[in-house]
């Protein structure tokens, strides 16, 4: 889940998505790829002091097994960041080969999971990068807001930079519609926009603004847990669904 943008719902589709696919019986990981750490604490994870995260992973070598911890969520585990995380861009700057930490870490555990959500921070910076070489899909979140294409010129780039140096299993698995609002001109007008542009790649689940997936995460839950049965939970619901068409 990659845009350079914040807060366009890269955190809150890896937590639902994640927690909906492994109700569906998937082996899912979710990695906290951001030093904000929104993933760990939207998953009511809380750290005990000395705990490995992905900052010791990525930076000190750590296993990535060493850090992975179970959540709520039956099937659903996490590999959490903390705000070390924002140290390492720049304790990596020298480290060989540092755009493959990650891919290299997360090789131990791949394959104990059926899939790895890895939800990125929003800058196109090293850790972005160093999730989009670990990567065979990438997943693009866009506001229904003005400027949400803003900025999609230059992740397309990034991404094609990527594939063509350092992955070339990339590709662009889809663009997601969020915070759709049906009763503005604006949001059906973006939404149309970046269906011309970006065609049969968005999905055909588009998420509404609720409060309801605003109000999740405060209280450590995906909205599976927290608000089941509203129109919030079915959307992601159906999102799992189209992603396992989509294969
Ligand atoms: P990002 O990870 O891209 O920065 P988030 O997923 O954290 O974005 O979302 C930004 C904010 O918007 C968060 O407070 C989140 O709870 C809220 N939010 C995300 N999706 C929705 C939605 N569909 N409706 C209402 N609020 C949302
Ligand atoms: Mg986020």
């Amino acid at each position: 889940m990659a845009n350079q943008k914040g807060g366009v719902g890269k955190t809150t589709t890896v937590l639902n998505l994640g927690a909906f696919r492994a109700l569906a019986g998937r082996r899912v990981l979710v990695v906290d790829v951001d030093p904000q750490a929104n993933a760990t604490s939207g998953l009511g994870v809380r750290l005990e002091e000395g705990s490995a995260t992905l900052y010791d992973v990525m930076v000190q070598g750590a296993p990535a097994r060493s850090a992975i911890v179970p959540t709520a969520v039956a099937g659903l585990e996490l590999l959490p960041a903390s705000v070390d995380l924002a140290g390492a861009e720049v304790e990596l700057v020298n480290a060989e080969e540092r755009e493959r930490r990650l891919e290299r870490a997360l090789g131990e555990v791949r394959g104990d999971f059926d899939e790895i959500y890895l939800d990125c921070p929003p800058s196109l910076g090293l850790l972005t990068i160093n999730a989009l070489t670990a990567a065979d899909r990438l997943l693009v979140p866009l506001q229904c807001e003005y400027y949400a294409l803003e900025g999609i010129g230059r992740l397309m780039e990034t991404m094609r930079r990527v594939q063509s140096s350092l992955n070339p299993r990339l590709t662009l698995y889809g663009v997601l519609l969020t915070m759709f609002d049906g009763r503005t001109n604006l949001s059906i007008q973006v939404a149309d926009e970046v269906k011309r542009h970006f065609r049969s790649s968005v999905f055909r689940t588009v998420i509404p603004r609720t409060v309801r997936l605003s109000e999740a995460p405060s209280h450590g839950q995906p909205i599976s847990a927290y608000a089941p049965g509203t129109r919030a939970a079915e959307v992601y619901r159906e999102l799992a669904q189209e992603v396992d068409e989509r294969g």
